[in-house]
């Protein structure tokens, strides 16, 4: 068995660090700087019999004007056409213009989409976090909401159990 799974959300919400953690290696550049991947990064992982091939995209532009970015939409874009699970990927407490803009296209995916609610370490009330998750299933209707930090590796495990079952 394999499956396509694709990581998608605005530049910098921490998609390849997401990434990287799952796959326990360096395989796609992470940066503070926005637009540090502007290819689609593949990395495979398999457990047991399953293969999970997870495919980094470059963020969704708001305002692609500029050729390199015109570029990365049409690399995010079309990695989505073809997957069976798509990774939403989006900050704690911090929604913007960039982040409906992703949404919008996804509306257009035949996948389901799973709300990777990243960077909850950054939370300073962690009792803030219940309201927004409900916020959020109110904006889209998620397969599933999935609060993680990525870069600490909290519920990492609990995503890959959710990816496996799809
Ligand atoms: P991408 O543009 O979506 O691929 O984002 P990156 O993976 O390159 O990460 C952007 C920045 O956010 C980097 O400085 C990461 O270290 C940071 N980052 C990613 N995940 C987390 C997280 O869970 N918690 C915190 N505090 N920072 C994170
Ligand atoms: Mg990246």
């Amino acid at each position: 068995r394999s499956g396509f799974v694709a990581i998608v959300g605005r530049p910098n919400v921490g998609k390849s660090t997401l990434m990287n953690h799952i796959l326990g290696q360096k395989i796609s550049i992470t940066s503070h700087k926005p637009q540090t991947t502007r290819h689609r990064i593949l990395g495979i992982k398999s457990e047991g019999d399953l293969q999970v091939i997870y495919v980094d995209t470059p963020g969704l532009h708001l305002q692609a004007k500029k050729a390199v970015n015109r570029y990365m939409n049409r690399a995010a874009s079309s990695s989505l056409s073809d997957v069976d699970l798509i990774l939403f990927v989006l900050e704690a407490g911090r929604w913007t213009d960039e982040d409906e803009n992703v949404l919008l296209q996804l509306k257009n995916a035949r996948a389901p989409v799973m709300a990777v609610v990243n960077k909850v370490d950054r939370l300073n009330e962690k009792n803030e976090l219940l309201p927004y998750l409900a916020k959020l299933g109110q904006r889209h209707a998620f397969d599933e909401v999935l609060p993680v930090s990525a870069l600490k590796g909290d519920n990492i495990g609990a995503l890959e159990a959710v990816v496996e079952k799809r």
